[in-house]
């Protein structure tokens, strides 16, 4: 049910999300170095990784563009129109980090290895969600409000979140006496092995309410439906996801909440064709209309634009209407609309009609 997922450009470079640009530089140029393609004539492998190594850096070198990468999961203009080569870039698919993702990795780790800082880390916090929105080809011009309803742990309004009941002390686990973690003996194939876990009584924070919150059961947060408003820029892509930080679900007694993506479906419109920024229309006129010129009403997705068609438009002469296109996201700019031509030819004729065709023919043939 999901797409084929795009690239990361971070999982390319072997860098961390949040690396600084020395790092991003430094991998860039270790990984360029590796698979320039002097190395490996004929292996297109190489070849590729090489392409994949330059797009990457392209993109995370660059400001402007990184920034647009990180919060959408594109860059500006990587799948804009006609750009051949990098084009095809729609998107990052963020669904490996919803729910499920890194928390239950975390939570096979913990499986394995007896938990540690990141299990109990995994447990502690709220996970991040992704749900879908669908809107209209219109409103991706515009921008647009949108409520979208969730299911999600909500931070405990009876105990803001500690797990406590209102007026009772938080005291300190006496089973892993504030720690978090725990010491156990089990016996393996390798003999009695030590394993550090996660206190069970606390659940890793070293705390417990001495007397439970009735509402959430001590847990700081509670299942919930909420609505939560996804403001639309204009200019967005089908298959490209917002991210709402710390609308996620929240976490356990009080700790960091997950982020919520919202990946946007656009509906289309049969007036008009996307590609990137540039809008495509077709409209067909007379034969006449086209010999002779004449002034049009074209649709655009910023109303009605005259469009004037010289005398002589050939059939599917293609015109440009200059920022009349889709907004481009991010700016106040607009691409460009494009209105392809087609000319009708009468398929039948009055005598009328005939005669003086006849004679423009005689005229022409002279
Ligand atoms: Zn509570
Ligand atoms: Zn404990």
């Amino acid at each position: 049910m999901l797409k084929p997922m795009a690239k990361d450009y971070y999982e390319i470079l072997g860098i961390q999300r949040g690396a600084s640009a020395e790092d991003i530089k430094k991998a860039y140029r270790k990984l360029s170095k590796e698979h320039h393609p002097d190395k490996h004539k004929g292996d297109a492998s190489a070849e590729r990784r090489f392409k994949e190594v330059n797009q990457a850096y392209e993109v995370l070198s660059n400001p402007q563009k990184k920034q647009m990468y990180d919060q959408f999961g594109e860059a500006g203009g990587a799948s804009g129109a006609g750009q051949g080569g990098s084009g095809g870039f729609q998107g990052f698919d963020f669904s490996n980090m919803g729910q499920g993702g890194f928390g239950d990795l975390g939570d096979l780790f913990e499986g394995f290895f007896g938990g540690g800082g990141r299990g109990r880390a995994t447990r502690q916090e709220g996970r991040d969600l992704e749900t879908e929105l669908t809107i209209d080809f219109m409103d991706a011009v515009t921008g647009a409000k949108r409520e979208v309803g969730i299911r999600t742990l909500s931070t405990c309004d009876h105990c803001d979140g500690s797990g406590a009941e209102r007026g009772s002390a938080v005291k300190t686990c006496a089973e892993c006496s504030g720690t978090g973690q725990v010491t156990r003996s089990a016996q393996s194939i390798f003999g009695t092995v030590q394993q550090r876990t996660i206190c069970g009584t606390c659940r890793g924070s070293g705390k417990i309410p001495e007397k439970k919150c009735s509402k959430c059961d001590g847990e700081g947060r509670v299942s919930v439906s909420k609505k939560v408003t996804a403001n639309i820029p204009a200019g967005i892509s089908d298959g490209q996801s917002l991210k709402l930080q710390g609308q996620g679900e929240a976490g356990r007694r009080g700790t960091a909440a997950g982020d919520l993506y919202i990946r946007i479906h656009v509906r289309s419109d049969p007036r008009f064709e996307r590609e990137g920024d540039a809008i495509h229309c077709t409209v067909e006129i007379p034969a006449l209309d086209a010999i002779l010129g004449t002034t049009l009403s074209v649709p655009t997705v910023h109303g009605d634009v005259s469009l004037k068609i010289p005398e002589g438009t050939q059939p599917n002469q293609v015109f440009r209407i200059k920022g009349k296109g889709m907004p481009i996201l991010s700016t106040s700019r607009s691409g460009d609309h494009y209105v392809t031509v087609q000319v009708k030819v009468p398929t039948r004729l009055s005598k009328q009609e005939r005669k003086i065709l006849e004679e423009w023919k005689r005229e022409s043939d002279k």
